[in-house]
């Protein structure tokens, strides 16, 4: 008799998007004349830069000859796009990555689910409340924690980011082995200092710990104060594998193109206390596990390096960031308070309320989606998410209803 895998009965019942979806469906049919307008799940809407167009073209026509034709390509990305990512996003900014220590993929939402597997199944884990789910629900499948108790996983170290902390939890007391950051963050939009990166990798150097770092969002970053990379912490390539992503950079979603960096100087230990590298342990997992991105999506990933690509990259940015400008006054006009937004494409608004309470209310009196704060864990609660990824007639639309319906 075939038994399943019981660790996924231990998962919430549905997935955050899910529940929107059905509550947005159902509100849609009741109300077919009111068009609402979504600022919940954190998709883009501009397309791509043209100077990735034009490579996915020419790419695209390699394809169609023989003599340029491409099938299966390397696993870990072309060297083409390896270089481009280490020269411009590591060298750039003074930090030691080698090409062949990163490993292109299609995505971080598969790279950050993934990555757990390398690592054992007793592995003490701290992770953020509130987050982005796919950290917590990858090791909730793995059998890396007990039922969920009141909202909450046994066997995770929860790192509560409220606004006495401003968002960005400190290191705790007790030790952990596999910690998940995520700045710019996802949903809050705060971002970690330096010396509170220092912080979390002096901790993992002093737990023998890893440090999983997603930085899908930093290509939002303004404040030059503010690390991009947790490879500009001194000591970071012995304690961190970090994640990037191409889809809010150059509107990839999708596209799909993303990568992550595993230092070749990064370890950890077996039962017998002997140490690997984890770069060799990846390597086996992607290799074995995943067959490349395409050669025509790589082209495009590497157009966003020449000199054209970045500065269109740069007014995409830009361009939601000026939307979360815009959401950020119109909050605060309202009497709320909110974070995020100055170097993220997320606003977290504090409801003051239940979360879904206001998800309803803007759903019904403004036809404006948000994501309940609730969804993300339990320190979301009395909190919502904006983002700021829409076009900016909507964006304004939705500030105008959402004003009135609040009024
Ligand atoms: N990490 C965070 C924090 C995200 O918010 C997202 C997407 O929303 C991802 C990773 C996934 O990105 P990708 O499109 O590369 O799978």
């Amino acid at each position: 008799m075939i038994r399943i895998n019981e660790n996924y009965t231990k998962l919430k019942a549905s997935y955050l998007f899910a529940d929107i979806a059905r509550r947005v469906g159902a509100y849609t049919a009741a109300h077919p004349q009111s068009p609402v307008i979504r600022l919940g799940i954190g998709d883009v809407t501009e397309p791509l830069p043209p100077a990735c167009v034009e490579a996915m073209h020419a790419a695209t026509d390699e394809m169609s000859r023989r003599e340029t034709f491409k099938g299966y390509g390397p696993e870990q990305g072309y060297a083409f796009l390896r270089e481009l990512v280490a020269q411009h996003d590591y060298a750039g900014r003074g930090c030691r990555i080698e090409p062949d220590e990163i490993f292109i993929s299609d995505g971080s939402k598969c790279d950050c689910g993934n990555i757990q597997e390398i690592f054992s199944t007793d592995a003490r884990l701290a992770i953020p409340d509130p987050v982005y789910p796919v950290y917590v629900d990858t090791n909730v499948m793995a059998g890396r924690t007990g039922a969920n108790v009141g909202g909450r996983y046994e066997g995770i170290l929860y790192l509560e980011s409220n606004a006495s902390n401003g968002y960005v939890p400190a290191v705790p007391d007790a030790p952990a082995d596999l910690i998940y950051l995520c700045f710019p963050n996802n949903p809050t939009g705060a971002v970690a200092t330096r010396a509170q990166l220092e912080a979390w990798v002096a901790y993992a150097k002093r737990n023998r710990a890893v440090i999983l770092f997603d930085s899908a969002y930093e290509a939002y970053i303004r404040d030059p104060a503010i690390p991009h990379s947790i490879y500009e912490i001194e000591g970071a390539r012995e304690v961190a594998i970090e994640f990037r992503s191409f889809s809010k950079t150059a509107g990839f979603t999708g596209t799909r193109c993303a990568y992550t960096v595993v230092p070749k100087s990064l370890v950890a230990w077996d039962a017998s206390g002997q140490t690997h590298p984890l770069h060799a342990l990846w390597n086996r997992r992607h290799t074995t596990k995943f067959n490349g991105v395409s050669y025509p999506v790589q082209r495009a990933a590497a157009a966003i390096f020449s000199e054209a690509g970045r500065q269109q990259t740069r007014a995409l940015t830009d361009f939601y960031l000026g939307n979360a400008q815009l959401i950020r006054s119109a909050v605060a006009s309202l009497g709320l308070s909110a974070v995020g937004g100055d170097n993220a494409p997320y606003i977290w608004v504090n409801s003051g309320r239940d979360s879904w309470d206001f998800f309803d209310l803007l759903l019904d009196k403004a036809q404006v989606v948000c994501t309940p704060g609730a969804g993300f864990g339990k320190c979301g609660e009395g909190h919502i998410r904006i983002s700021a990824f829409n076009s900016r007639e909507n964006v304004e639309k939705a500030l105008v209803r959402i004003a009135a319906a609040l009024r």
